[in-house]
């Protein structure tokens, strides 16, 4: 039993941005076929009336949208949200409620841009508020009991799901529709929160946060994902190039490797000025410089263990510092 006053509780900002932890749908059955975000931040802290004895909340709609529709001005805001909040003396923590769908990539993004060591945690849901057995109440609680917990200051931006705790550098999403949704491959999960005890079992050892070089900007340099397979053709870069973007971070197959035609057309990016950085679809491990690829003589960067969609975050980061050469980018992606 928690025998706290109030005013000695941990002050913990609740962002809401949508998802499936705000979907409703019209009967209890319905896992898939319902809405996200349309539950407010209010109504989800009411269905778990327990957190006022374990934190003192300041709740904020920041946006109501299915992360499938995340966007780089709502990245923005939710950054500048975020810093802003911990810089008053009166909030310990931060935590974001998101759909499931992009969150590996938002928590990346606020890992690398947010400026403080106070806890940041996101969490979501696999099943929506009104379904048998939602997920989205005790992920929640879990969630703020991480942000309220002195361990996990100076993590990073953490990612608390299905009792476990991740780092989100390494977290992804791993299954459609099972409640256990979210894993960090070849890595393991940083710890674990159940009944109000938390447990971290490693720490972060790559620069995030206050330690980043990278910063939340007025512009997103334009970088896409290309995927490697049987037949691909060089459409799809060759459009991309023409369409100005500054980076491609290419999904191989295996060990990052790539279609001879696919790789023809990203070492003519390449030449022209595009970053073009070599990831894998395999879903974990790393891809290793100069392995499937002559990444020297062609002019491409790696992106060690980061999946594609990671990999883009970082190299839109990067490339908005200025940075743009295949050394200095590699540096970048071998540090973060
Ligand atoms: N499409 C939803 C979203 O990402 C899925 C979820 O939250 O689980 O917003």
């Amino acid at each position: 039993m928690n025998t706290s006053t109030s005013s000695s509780l941990p002050s913990i900002a609740v962002l809401a941005t949508g998802g499936t932890i705000a979907g409703a749908a019209v009967d209890v059955m319905n896992t898939s076929g319902y809405q996200a975000g349309v539950v407010g931040v209010d109504q989800l802290l009411a269905a778990v009336p327990a957190l006022s004895t374990v934190v003192r909340i300041a709740p904020d709609q920041v946006a109501s949208v299915d992360s499938k529709d995340m966007a780089m001005p709502l990245w923005t805001t939710l950054a500048q949200r975020i810093n802003t909040l911990l810089a008053a003396d009166d909030i310990d923590g931060v935590v974001v409620t998101h759909g499931t769908d992009t969150l590996e990539e938002t928590a990346h993004l606020l890992h690398l841009t947010i400026r403080s060591d106070k806890p940041v945690v996101l969490t979501a849901a696999m099943r929506p508020s009104s379904a048998l057995s939602a997920d989205g109440p005790l992920n929640l609680v879990n969630a703020v009991i991480v942000a309220g917990h002195a361990r996990s200051r100076g993590q990073g931006v953490l990612v608390a799901f299905n009792n476990r705790i991740h780092s989100a550098r390494d977290v992804v999403k791993t299954s459609t529709y099972a409640v256990d949704a979210f894993q960090s491959p070849e890595i393991g999960v940083l710890g674990w929160v159940q009944d109000g005890r938390v447990e971290f079992q490693r720490e972060v050892v790559r620069p995030h946060t206050l330690t980043s070089a990278f910063s939340i900007g007025a512009t997103w340099p334009h970088v896409e994902v290309v995927t490697s397979y049987a037949g691909v053709s060089r459409i799809a870069v060759d459009a991309l190039v023409g369409a100005g973007v500054r980076g491609i971070v290419v999904a191989g197959t295996g060990n990052g490797s790539i279609h001879t035609t696919l790789q023809q057309a990203l070492t003519d990016a390449a030449s022209q000025g595009v970053a073009v950085v070599r990831s894998s679809r395999v879903g974990s491990g790393h891809v290793m410089r100069n392995g499937a690829a002559a990444d020297d003589a062609l002019g491409f960067v790696t992106a060690g263990s980061l999946n594609p969609y990671k990999a883009r975050v970082l190299l839109m980061l990067a490339l908005a510092t200025g940075e743009s050469s295949a050394a200095g980018l590699q540096k970048i992606f071998d540090t973060y």
